[in-house]
């Protein structure tokens, strides 16, 4: 079965708005058990959505199209679609009155947005005006959405995927596992997973690395979860057990969220000195629901003084090794543990640039330190000269890469 999207507007084609459209629906879709086969960008010009719009549904089962389902003069995409399916207009009394109910009479494009073309199904939008269109026909199957991510979301999760598995029902569903590597080149893993797949040629191996973390996610088609199982365990077990030292599963994909989950399961409790990263590490271990179970607090300490005054490291240390050295990011991180009495301490100082690097230290410089409070300390430097964003990235993933593998003596 072929499935295509269309995303429609003109400001995603100047890159005025990033197309999250595309990535929300292939997971929804792959979530379903379903894929996109082909994704296309137009503008908001009538005649290129309506010869768009034609093509695609010439060559795919079913279209999905996101955008330009508003009221503004540059929504253009319901009459393309109406001409299309040869569909005059009408207003449509469930949506007048759907809007009534949320809006009120107040709303000035209540007419508007409750026109519809009466050939086509309305899915009705609970969050903002636009509803949405399915239009089935001898042409084929045309679905439209809002542009707006969150209104198009729930209307896709809770309408589309719903008529799809009426309407398309899956006789074969794509299953996955997935498992993150890292601290390890991507050649490493690529290399390890050609090997796998001689071996399991049933599975579609994908990779993708992420500034020190590689992801790797497993596929296979079945028709059923027990009979993927049989498929995918198998390389698995095998990829895990090659890559032990080095990798972790987690729900959300995320190593802060590995993280936390060994945490809990110890009992033991975090606190971090952050200097080039700018507190951006502890923003990425709290933005996960239960964090506050064993992450203590941080200290962004990006001046010398303050990385003396609210971390105590001496400022002849300073001046004498400079800011960032392997001296002062283990004062940082001696500082921190002793301030907050946790059990794991990480540090980090680093020149993040554009400017601030030397011939000695140059941009992309960066000391990290793992300690605990019994402990001697892991210290470790990185090179990444790269752009301010990506330092801070990499820096981050190394030091929860490294507190996972530190912490793993005492793990008895
Ligand atoms: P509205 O009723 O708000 O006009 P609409 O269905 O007409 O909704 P558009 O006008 O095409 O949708 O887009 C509205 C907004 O939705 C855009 O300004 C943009 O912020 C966001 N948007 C549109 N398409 C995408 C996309 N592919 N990915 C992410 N955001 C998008
Ligand atoms: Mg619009």
């Amino acid at each position: 079965m072929r499935i295509e999207l269309i995303v429609i507007g003109s400001e995603v084609l100047s890159g005025q708005t990033l197309n999250t459209n595309l990535a929300g629906i292939g997971q929804m879709m792959g979530d379903a058990g379903y894929a996109l086969f082909q994704e296309t960008v137009l503008t908001d010009s009538h005649e290129v959505l309506k010869s768009g719009m034609e093509q695609a549904l010439k060559r795919s089962d079913l279209v999905i199209a996101t955008g330009g389902l508003g009221p503004t003069l540059d929504d253009v995409t319901r009459k393309a679609a109406a001409e299309l399916f040869d569909s005059p207009f009408h207003l449509e009394d469930k949506v007048v009155r759907h809007l009534q109910m949320r809006f009120g009479n107040a709303l000035s494009s209540i007419e508007d947005q409750a026109t519809v073309p009466s050939k086509a199904h309305i899915l009705l939008n609970h969050v903002g005006t636009a509803p949405g269109l399915i239009f089935e026909s001898s042409v084929g199957t045309l679905i439209l959405l809002p542009g707006v991510p969150n209104e198009m979301r729930p209307m896709f999760a809770e309408q589309v995927i719903p008529y799809m598995r009426e309407k398309f029902p899956l006789k074969e569903t794509v299953f996955r596992k997935s498992l993150h590597i890292f601290e390890l080149a991507e050649n490493v893993v690529d290399t390890e997973l050609r090997k796998l797949k001689e071996v399991h040629p049933l599975v579609d191996f994908g990779i993708y690395p992420g500034l020190g973390i590689v992801s790797v996610s497993l596929s296979a088609t079945a028709k059923s979860a027990l009979e993927a199982e049989a498929l995918l365990h198998p390389p698995y077990q095998e990829l895990e057990a090659f890559f032990a030292t080095n990798c972790f599963t987690s729900d959300s994909g995320t190593i802060e969220e590995a993280v936390q989950h060994l945490f809990l399961e110890k009992g033991w409790t975090l606190s971090i000195a952050e200097s080039c990263t700018g507190g951006a590490l502890s923003a990425r271990i709290t933005q996960h629901p239960g964090a506050s179970g064993y992450f203590l607090g941080s200290i962004v300490a990006y001046a010398n003084h303050v990385k003396s005054q609210s971390l105590g490291v001496s400022s002849s240390l300073i001046t004498e090794k400079g800011a960032v050295s392997q001296e002062v990011v283990v004062a940082m991180a001696r500082g921190i543990l002793s301030s907050t009495g946790s059990d794991f301490a990480l540090a980090v100082t680093g020149v993040a640039g554009p400017s601030g690097g030397t011939a000695e230290k140059p941009v992309g410089t960066v000391w990290c330190a793992v300690l605990h409070k019994d402990g001697e300390p892991h210290i470790w430097q990185l090179h990444c000269p790269w752009t301010r964003k990506m330092i801070i990235t990499r820096s981050i993933n190394s030091l929860l890469s490294n507190l996972l593998t530190y912490s793993k003596q005492y793990n008895v």
